[in-house]
């Protein structure tokens, strides 16, 4: 007992142990950071480079990959695809350029995912299926295995991915966009999880028709009392209304940090319900919000009792719960901890502003408009 009071006092001071109060363990702070669509090389390239640095000195951080299945096609091979009520050879997004990216995109998912990523779907076309049927999900859902498994054959190359499809067993609906549908055609496909919802940042996952719902949560923009969702795209609107502002970058990017750290640290010292935040390889505010990712990467995922994984170890740990255990944790009824000091003074040291100057699509067509009038 005694040493139990000093290893925990030693604990409380480093700010991890309180005393105790109730029955089951504290489970562990899972932070869950993935990406949709994964297009551009040079952010493959960017997530490689920075995971591989984390992960010298062991596992620190992991990534979730929604890749949208286009990017399996090269441009001159769009006319193998079909989306549900669409043209054939039509997307909402681009195909994957000429064959050689796809080949090079095909050797970064490989070696990611060797490394201990996912790689995930977000559909094929980035269609908005608010009003599919479980026929058109599942139409999709197969169009996406089809592309996958035969990626070599379909644009002319040696070789393509080294696992299966049955391997991807993730899910997010592009524009969030769900229907009844959606969810049995989830399940008849072998999926686990979906992360098309949202709810509150405190909330634990719960399992529905067979699906762990791995929701996107609402967050308050750090200083302001604006809403956003845990998602890069939606900070892009809550900051500056679909904007690209270089004068306002360094602001947005520490007003990001500081909102993930806010929602780091009152779920590390409350119930634990584990982050969910969703990014996009396109570089929003000239690519000021993956600096603000990786900069969170760098300030939590070290802290004791923090796993920064994937999604698919997140449902490995919600399937090995009871539902006893899972109800004293939604109830955050364990031990609490106290939330770490965090300071943002150096976390974007050697980390310059205006990395691209390249602006969103939708931002500039705004500018351009803007200039017109
Ligand atoms: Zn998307």
């Amino acid at each position: 007992m005694k040493r139990f009071v000093a290893g925990c006092a030693a604990l409380v001071v480093a700010g991890v142990c309180m005393p105790a109060r109730a029955g089951v363990e504290r489970p562990p702070q899972f932070i869950i950071m993935a990406f949709d669509n994964c297009t551009e090389l040079e952010r493959w390239k960017e997530f490689s480079d920075f995971s591989a640095e984390m992960n010298k000195a062991g596992d620190r951080v992991h990534f979730t990959f929604f890749v949208s299945g286009t990017n399996f096609v090269a441009n001159e091979r769009r006319q193998i695809y079909q989306g549900p009520r669409q043209q054939r050879g039509y997307s909402s997004i681009n195909f994957g350029g000429p064959a050689d990216d796809v080949r090079q995109r095909i050797a970064y998912i490989n070696d990611m995912r060797k490394r201990g990523h996912e790689i995930a779907s977000h559909a094929v076309g980035h269609f908005d299926g608010r009003a599919w049927s479980k026929a058109e999900w599942s139409q999709e859902f197969h169009a996406y295995n089809e592309i996958f498994s035969n990626i070599a054959k379909i644009n002319d190359l040696p070789s393509g991915f080294d696992f299966p499809a049955s391997e991807v067993v993730g899910f997010r609906a592009p524009y969030l966009a769900k229907s009844p549908g959606l969810y049995t055609a989830l399940q008849d496909n072998r999926f686990r999880y979906d992360t098309s919802g949202d709810s509150h940042a405190d909330e634990w996952p719960a399992k529905k028709d067979g699906i762990w719902r791995f929701n996107l949560v609402g967050l308050t923009v750090h200083g302001t009392r604006r809403a956003t969702l845990s998602m890069d795209y939606n900070f892009l609107i809550a900051q500056s209304m679909g904007f690209s502002n270089s004068r306002h970058h360094a602001q947005f990017r520490e007003q990001m940090l500081q909102t993930y750290l806010d929602y780091f640290k009152a779920n590390y010292s409350g119930n634990r319900a584990p982050l969910h935040i969703g990014h996009h390889f396109t570089s929003y505010q000239g690519g000021v919000y993956n600096q603000a990712l990786k900069a969170f990467a760098r300030k939590v995922c070290d802290l004791p009792e923090v796993r920064c994984a994937t999604y698919v170890k997140l449902a490995d740990f919600m399937d090995g719960l009871d539902a006893a255990t899972l109800k004293a944790y939604a109830a955050g009824d364990f031990s609490r901890a106290s939330a770490p000091m965090l300071t943002t003074a150096d976390a974007f040291k050697g980390e310059p502003l205006e990395i691209s100057s390249r602006e969103t699509v939708a931002a500039k067509s705004v500018k351009r408009a803007n200039r017109s009038q």
